[in-house]
């Protein structure tokens, strides 16, 4: 079976209960049902999806995807970042909307299930019988990514209850959602605040739509003098600080596992076409040119793919001493929706026009898609978190167990108890060699490991001055892209081992990554702030893959182009 997503293929998918399948089946029933031309009709009249709404809810499909063990009516609940990574592909496939009423809803509920308020996180379970779309205030227009400057207050009212005023920017679901989680500040001591409202409460103003792209429905909101007690408190001070950092820890990852989605159908869009169409005489995907774009893109999906599932693993066995999910989450958010964007490019080129037509999902894709490097903090912001643990990961590995795949029903306790969020710089991680090792034989992957190595004497030269140097961001990204590359690569690895991908695969995947290395070298390469021994390292991470043609025609027909007409949605 295909590694990539395929809906017509999904029986054969393997989940550890009926509960798990019956949500996805019935979910893909339900697009392939409405169809590509109303699904269309839809994004282009900017319909925001309350028909999903209403099918979510009356489906009980947030409550288990959401709910962790002990809440909502199944005594069965569990919750399984591996079952989150398959539902955020599935809705990113058919479309972002879908995706994004699904994503905004999580991050809405979680610092209810993360907070300290036991009666609020059942309340909140069962309001999503009624209406199972939630929301996430975070956001105030003036303040963006610097959250220190909330300026939504809870006013006391010396009676213990108080008065809620400000507000919220950008904030999906704001519309419709029954539990609307805010950030803020208590108006007399200025310590950070999360309380849940309700959009239909009619102290709630929902102002406005902010974007007018698709069918989202981004809202600014106010509270205009909205009552809260201490039953619609979540949590205070440093606590709800951390509560709003890890909600995002957790949610931000839909991010990858959405774009991949959203490439995969792009891809079977993509192909079907170009597959078909003669040109000259001859067929479009028997251009040399065509046939390196295909095969770079299939490659950067299946490295998509591969990453998000390993990434999924460290997410499910994190614990107090195991926090490597904190590298591998902002690498999920950030390098595979870039990744994404590249796909993206490469399929374009290739069916050009065709690819603007207006009853394609790929035209809409290509645009949605744009959105997500931006969303749940920017390339920069990710970035930033990604190189504060440079030293760790590479110069002190620690010890871990190796552990597997993991789709099985255990609940991922982990998450809603992720704890303060200091220490960060200090996360230990295992030896990325251990991996790199395993394929230590394949051509691309040894120039790959050297580049790593010409990477690590570049950054043994830098010193201590190297922290001084990515004060300044635009050079931080520039050594923050090769460190994710080594990370990314890792993962990757390991993830095709256990999925059977086969050697000749990975060194076409490689021969991609490779290239990809040497153009961040170059890059940094460029920058004014390099000293002179930094530029002699810089200069060796700049190498060639090695040219195999037969292994790139043979992946190309047998595993590419075997995809064509694998997936076509229902009309
Ligand atoms: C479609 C859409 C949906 C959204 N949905 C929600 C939602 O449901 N709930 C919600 O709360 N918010 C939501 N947001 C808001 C989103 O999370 C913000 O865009 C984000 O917080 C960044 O704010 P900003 O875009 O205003 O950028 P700014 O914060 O103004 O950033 C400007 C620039 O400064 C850089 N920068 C900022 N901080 C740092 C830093 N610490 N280090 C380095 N560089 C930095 C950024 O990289 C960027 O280049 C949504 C936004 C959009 C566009």
């Amino acid at each position: 079976m295909s590694l990539l997503f395929n809906p017509k293929k999904y029986k054969d998918r393997n989940y550890p209960d009926e509960r798990s399948k019956e949500i996805m089946l019935k979910t893909i029933q339900w697009f392939e049902d409405k169809g590509a031309a109303k699904l269309k009709e839809d994004y282009h009249s900017k319909e925001f999806c309350e028909d999903f709404q209403q099918f979510v809810t009356e489906e009980g499909i947030f409550e288990t995807l959401f709910l962790p063990k002990g809440y909502g009516s199944d005594p069965d609940q569990y919750y399984s970042t591996y079952r989150m990574y398959e539902f955020s592909e599935l809705t990113g496939f058919y479309g972002a909307a879908y995706w994004y009423v699904y994503h905004v809803s999580t991050l809405g509920l979680d610092p209810v299930l993360l907070g300290d308020n036991e009666e609020a996180k059942h309340k909140a379970a069962r309001k999503l019988k009624d209406n199972a779309f939630c929301a996430f205030g975070l956001s105030e227009q003036e303040h963006g990514a610097d959250i220190y400057s909330s300026e939504m207050k809870l006013y006391p009212q010396g009676d213990g209850t108080y008065l809620a005023n400000g507000r919220k920017y950008y904030i999906g679901n704001g519309n419709v959602a029954s539990t609307v989680t805010v950030f803020g500040k208590f108006a007399d001591t200025d310590d950070y605040v999360f309380f849940v409202v309700d959009a239909n409460h009619p102290n709630y103003e929902c102002v406005k739509n902010i974007v007018n792209y698709n069918q989202q429905y981004v809202a600014e909101f106010a509270l205009h003098d909205y009552p809260i007690t201490e039953a619609d408190i979540l949590s205070r001070g440093s606590k709800a600080w951390d509560d709003m950092l890890n909600t995002i820890n957790i949610c931000k990852f839909n991010i990858g596992s959405g774009a991949t989605g959203i490439v995969t159908h792009s891809f079977y869009e993509a192909i079907n076409h170009a597959y078909h169409r003669e040109l000259y005489g001859g067929k479009v995907t028997d251009f040399p040119h065509v046939k390196r774009l295909y095969s770079d893109a299939w490659l950067r999906i299946m490295g998509m793919k591969l990453f998000g599932l390993r990434a999924t693993d460290y997410m499910r066995i994190a614990n107090e001493n195991d926090k490597r999910y904190l590298l591998y989450n902002p690498i999920m958010k950030m390098k595979v929706a870039i990744q994404g964007e590249i796909v993206h490019e490469l399929l374009w080129d290739i069916i050009a026009a065709k690819g603007f037509e207006k009853d394609m999902y790929f035209e809409q894709a290509v645009t949605e898609l744009r959105g997500y490097p931006k969303l749940e903090g920017t390339r920069h912001v990710n970035m930033a978190l990604i190189a504060k643990l440079i030293p760790s990961y590479m110069f002190m590995p620690g010890e871990f167990e190796e552990i597997g795949r993991i789709t099985d029903n255990r609940n991922d306790d982990f998450m809603f108890n992720q704890g303060r969020t200091r220490g960060y710089a200090k996360t230990k991680f295992h030896d990325y060699n251990i991996a790199y090792k395993t394929l230590a034989h394949l051509p691309n992957v040894q120039v790959f490991m050297e580049q790593i190595e010409a990477y690590k004497d570049y950054l043994v030269v830098s010193g201590q001055g190297l922290s001084e140097q990515m004060k300044d961001f635009d050079y931080l990204l520039a050594v923050g892209e090769l460190f994710t590359m080594v990370a990314y690569g890792q993962l990757i690895i390991e993830s095709a081992r256990m999925e059977g991908v086969s050697d000749e695969i990975m060194n076409q995947m490689f021969d991609v990554f490779v290239r990809d290395f040497s153009s961040f070298a170059v890059d940094l390469y460029g920058k004014p702030l390099n000293t002179d021994a930094q530029i002699e390292k810089i200069i060796k991470m700049i190498k060639r893959p090695v040219p195999n043609d037969a292994e790139f025609e043979k992946i190309l027909n047998e595993e590419v182009y075997s995809l064509v007409d694998v997936y076509q949605q229902n009309p």
